[in-house]
């Protein structure tokens, strides 16, 4: 349910409304926005009679029961777009960001190369893969905590905050010390006690499309996070699986307008993964643009012929920076700036 609040409701009003909601047992969401403050509410639905009393409250416009299956992630509960800073770096505004970096943290000398290599093309946030999730258990498998002080390392000698995934419950705090985003990916986006954790670490959560999931289960696992009380959330397309053999997976550009009308979160594009070849790259990173993605998040290499994982997909970072010259006239046409 949400409570829209008159126009005009003061702070008295906002904090009368939410603490008759508490006290029924519910938990208030608060959205401010230019115009209205609306108050999402999640809780037990068999005391809705009472809440939709409160629309009797001087201060209240409407008691309205949200659609979707998914309530604060919804533009419903929210209607303006989520916005928020990391270190300085803006999302979900005008500005577009670009997240950039190896698939897999190797050494450090590969993470600063590729840390300076990306920072010199103009990317925002350094992303590298610690704890990688293989899909053989032979392939390499990150070098975990090691990788995380590496990242941490390189996120101090070029000024760019840091995402890395984290697969387990377990490791949630050590990842969230030492990065700035915590990558939950496309193989755990249900795996709902590691949402439940991810939501009470403090930081903003990148939750990647599941290659399998539906839009709607994609936003669903948004609304682990959010309901667990972490507002900082990012979505990330990175392609779904298909017939197609072409390319590694079919980069669900679709889903950009439709998961813009439902949610008021982020969403990024992720053209490597999304097509598993570099020369794709740069096509699906200004589509992903083009169709009203956030920003993006591409895998940068040194030396692609000899990366531990993902070198077929991973630009050079001379093509970085070609692709980030490019892409600034394209965003400005599109009214961002990058
Ligand atoms: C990655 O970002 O390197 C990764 C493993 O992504 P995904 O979860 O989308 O496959
Ligand atoms: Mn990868």
């Amino acid at each position: 349910m949400i409570i829209v609040l008159k126009a005009g409701a003061s702070e008295a009003d906002i904090e009368d409304v939410s603490r008759r909601v508490r006290d029924l047992g519910f938990k208030t969401h608060l959205s401010r926005g230019e115009e209205r403050t609306i108050i999402g509410v999640v809780g037990d639905d068999r005391a809705k009679e009472q809440l939709l009393a409160l629309q009797a409250l001087e201060s209240v416009e409407n008691v309205v029961r949200i659609l979707q299956p998914f309530k604060l992630a919804s533009r419903e509960a929210h209607p303006e777009s989520t916005q928020f800073r990391i270190h300085g770096v803006p999302i979900g505004g005008k500005q577009l960001v670009v997240m950039a970096g190896p698939c897999s943290v190797e050494s450090r000398p590969q993470l600063l190369a590729v840390a300076e290599g990306v920072k010199a093309g103009g990317a925002h946030v350094l992303r590298g893969g610690a704890f990688k999730p293989r899909t053989s258990p032979y392939a390499f498998q990150g070098l975990e905590e090691e990788g995380l002080k590496l990242l941490h390392e390189a996120s101090k000698a070029t000024g760019l905050p840091v995402v890395t995934e984290v697969m387990e419950p377990d490791k949630v705090d050590v990842v969230a010390e030492h990065a700035d985003i915590l990558q939950v990916g496309a193989r755990n986006i249900q795996n709902f006690s590691l949402l439940k954790r991810v939501a009470e670490c403090g930081k903003p959560v990148l939750l990647k499309r599941g290659m399998s999931s539906s839009i709607q289960e994609w936003l669903l696992s948004a609304e682990y996070v959010l309901a667990g009380g972490n507002p900082n959330v990012i979505l990330c397309e990175r392609g779904i699986r298909t017939f197609e053999t072409s390319t590694r997976f079919t980069l669900d550009l679709n889903a950009i307008p439709v998961v813009k009308k439902l949610s008021h979160l982020p969403v990024l594009v992720d053209p490597s993964h999304g097509t598993g070849h570099w020369e794709y790259v740069s096509a699906m990173a200004k589509a992903g643009l083009a169709a009203g993605a956030d920003g993006l998040i591409i895998e940068v290499h040194n030396n692609p012929a000899e990366a531990l994982s993902d070198g077929p997909q991973s630009l050079k970072p001379d093509k970085f920076g070609k692709l980030m010259s490019e892409l600034r006239p394209l965003a400005e046409v599109l009214g961002r700036s990058l």
